[in-house]
């Protein structure tokens, strides 16, 4: 297995490029939240969680069968990478932050990302918006 969880993988970004040339600014990998989110974006309160499909198991996605050999080890280290996504989604959500997760196969295709980061921000941003409205003089 050469495939490293690491920080700056491709998909991640591909994420960024595009939040970067929307306009929206984030942080990175913000270790003051649960399960350090690979993306902050204060603003919108959101966190955008982008997962390898192996290492977090995407369902049902070509991507996230197990290893033919030591099927058994992975499974169980794999399911706890799950349950660890799942204990700080949940974390982030009793925080107040609006958790989003991108899987790596659907990073790929630029236009449909780009799409859903739209749908994803712009609904909170209107929300903001309204708000700054409200407090103005
Ligand atoms: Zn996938």
């Amino acid at each position: 297995m050469s495939r490293i969880a690491g920080k700056d993988t491709k998909p991640e970004m591909r994420v960024r490029r595009l939040l970067h040339v929307s306009g929206y600014r984030y942080r990175l990998h913000s270790k003051c939240l649960p399960g350090n989110p690979d993306v902050v974006l204060p603003k919108y309160k959101t966190v955008i969680q982008i997962h390898d499909c192996f290492w977090h198991q995407h369902k049902g996605c070509p991507d996230s069968g197990l290893p033919k050999t030591n099927t058994r080890f992975w499974e169980e280290k794999l399911s706890r990478n799950v349950e660890r996504d799942k204990r700080s989604m949940g974390l982030l959500g009793e925080l107040g932050w609006k958790v989003s997760v991108f899987w790596e196969c659907e990073t790929i295709q630029a236009s449909k990302l780009r799409m859903r980061i739209a749908n994803l921000l712009d609904h909170r941003q209107s929300a903001e918006v309204s708000s700054i409205h409200d407090n103005a003089n």
